[in-house]
């Protein structure tokens, strides 16, 4: 089960024990330098990681494989369950849909999960903010299920596609979150007073699978109220659970709020699989420079660490990362305090002296 924030594990959890096989995809533009200190701070915090190094993404495309995922990729992923993702990019003029859509749909990853906290020492408008909340977005359905058509040269139409049963599915997902997390509410987020069928039939069946976590508050907030309550009074929100297209915005929202993008993680979650992966994606424009923050990485393999049951080395492993935060004095020119910074390898160094 993932939980984002507490140690309690399934399994025991001393670090250097069980083999965990994980298929790391590190992906395009800043990919392999994140990738790199991500693998290198997780390895160090927990022994039993394999790394099974397997390519995705742009050079893929441009080799002639459209879906930018090869089978052998596939196989690997089938075989562990488990990926840490570096961004992929989207050529444009290569094939049609992107790598990262090809591996949400092929595996049902149906529950995206991102952890909204920020990291201590960083100024910005909400850096005294109490803000900890995890959003919780349906990933495969809504308008992003790619059932789009022109009706007329002159009309273009795209489907708003919700089931009930993959409502049930996040629906669960979310609870399930927050009670693992002993959170004590969460906050459904509709637009079900325009889309009464859709966001509608979404917010009937939250309101009915809260009823089998009766210890859960559950609210209802439109979504454009819940962006300026987000802005206003983040500290309000423990758990929400929205549709795709909501979360999609919400989700960015709320990297704002903690710092931006070189900071925030995500899961993608399914039944059989989960991809662990930064919000961000490969940006070109400092790619091959070792600037990039890898934060965002590190955190959604912390994310893994809880998914696989090692609570402890996921607490020791966020300490660290803290403890250089705090510090200030080791950080990527992104979040740095002089504006200058230090290279992608210096401050995996500091995290790594730090465990
Ligand atoms: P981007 O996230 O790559 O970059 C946006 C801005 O944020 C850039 O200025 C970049 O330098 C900065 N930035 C991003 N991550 C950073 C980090 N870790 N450290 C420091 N600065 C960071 O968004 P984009 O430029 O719109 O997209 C570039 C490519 O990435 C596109 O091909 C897009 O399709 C792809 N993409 C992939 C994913 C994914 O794989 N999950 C997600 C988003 C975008």
């Amino acid at each position: 089960m993932l939980d984002t924030r507490h140690d309690v594990s399934p399994h025991h959890s001393h670090a250097q024990d069980h083999r965990v096989p994980v298929v790391l995809i590190s992906g395009d533009g800043i990919g392999p330098e994140v990738a790199d200190a991500a693998t290198s701070v997780l390895s160090a915090t927990f022994k039993g990681f394999e790394w099974i190094e397997a390519e995705a993404g742009a050079a893929l495309m441009e080799r002639g494989v459209a879906s930018g995922v090869p089978k052998a990729t596939l196989d690997e992923i089938e075989r562990t369950g488990l990926v840490l993702k570096g961004p992929l990019a989207t050529p444009i003029g290569h094939g049609g849909k992107s790598a990262n859509v090809t591996l949400r749909k092929l595996y049902e990853l149906y529950g995206n999960v991102r952890p909204i906290k920020p990291m201590p020492g960083l100024g910005g408008p909400f850096a005294d903010r109490d803000i900890n909340f995890v959003v919780v977005r349906e990933n495969v359905e809504d308008l992003y299920a790619g059932i789009e058509h022109m009706q007329t040269p002159d009309v273009a139409q795209c489907l708003k596609l919700i089931t009930r049963k993959g409502s049930e599915k996040i629906a669960r997902l979310a609870f399930a979150l927050a009670r693992a997390e002993h959170r004590t509410s969460l906050c459904a987020v509709t637009k079900a007073n325009i889309m009464k069928l859709t966001e509608g039939l979404f917010k009937d069946v939250v309101e009915t699978t809260a009823r089998e976590f009766p210890e859960l508050d559950l609210d209802h907030m439109l979504v454009d109220n819940c962006a300026q309550q987000m802005v206003m009074r983040p500290e309000q929100f423990e758990v929400i659970v929205t549709t795709n297209m909501n979360g999609d915005i919400l989700s960015d929202l709320g990297a704002g709020l903690i710092g931006g993008l070189g900071l925030t993680p995500s899961a993608n979650v399914g039944d059989d699989v989960a991809i662990f992966e930064a919000v961000h994606g490969s940006a070109p424009d400092i790619a091959g420079r070792n600037v990039a923050n890898p934060t965002a990485l590190i955190r959604s393999g912390i994310m893994m660490l809880r998914h696989i049951g090692e609570g402890g080395a996921a607490q020791r492993l966020e300490r660290a990362l803290e403890d250089v935060y705090r510090a200030g004095t080791a950080l990527t020119p992104d979040v740095a305090y002089d504006g200058i910074g230090v290279s992608t390898d210096a401050f995996r160094d500091a995290v790594l002296e730090a465990l």
